[in-house]
């Protein structure tokens, strides 16, 4: 299996970029931001217990995201790889996701992080808050406390796929394209 974690700030590109890859190496695209989405739409108890978290720029509970993203990597038996999109975001993820891996005799291949100084986050998160309509990019506010999060709570699990040899860092800026063949070479390099 191919198992690639996109790591990244809000606003990075992980989104776009795992929308590139999973076509390019047949894989299957878990966003946890984007199913959380998508149960707030269909308004599920989980999408309403999310919401009130997502809205004020917070973390989900380490329990309900680790719940369900098991839930989305039990349902794809045949998958041949996944790319985690904005999971994990916190060590305790982390240890989930390798044990949930290990479980199914597989494991992480690569950790790919997209470096984006702030300043351009800043930028690109208030512009898809006026295409998108997504109410988390549309507040400078929110989009600091992320930012905030971001810095204290997630970047430490770069931490943890570095120790284990995994980690590739890639520059985030310039063209869609450029940043897409630098994510190939890394992964295409470590095959
Ligand atoms: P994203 O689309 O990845 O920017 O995620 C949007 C929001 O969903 C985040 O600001 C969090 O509130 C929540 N979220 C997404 N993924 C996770 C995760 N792995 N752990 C906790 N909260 C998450």
């Amino acid at each position: 299996m191919l198992n690639i974690v996109l790591f990244g700030p809000p606003g990075a590109g992980k989104g776009t970029q795992s929308a590139k890859l999973i076509e390019k190496y047949n894989l299957v695209h878990l966003s946890t931001g984007d199913i959380f989405r998508a149960n707030i739409k269909n308004e599920t108890e989980l999408g309403k217990l999310a919401k009130s978290y997502i809205d004020k720029g917070q973390l989900v509970p380490d329990e309900v995201t680790i719940g369900m993203l098991a839930d989305e990597v039990n349902k794809n038996t045949n998958a041949k790889g996944f790319i985690f999109d904005g999971f994990p975001r916190t060590q305790a993820q982390a240890e989930a996701l390798d044990t949930l891996l290990r479980n199914k005799n597989s494991s992480i291949t690569l950790m790919l992080a997209l470096e984006v100084e702030e300043e351009e986050l800043r930028k690109r998160l208030l512009l898809r808050g006026k295409d998108s309509g997504r109410a988390d990019d549309q507040n400078p506010e929110i989009i600091q406390n992320r930012i905030n999060v971001y810095n204290a709570e997630t970047t430490p699990v770069k931490d943890f796929y570095q120790n284990q040899g995994k980690y590739k860092g890639i520059n985030g800026i310039g063209e869609i394209e450029t940043i897409f063949e630098a994510l190939c070479t890394a992964i295409d390099t470590n095959k």
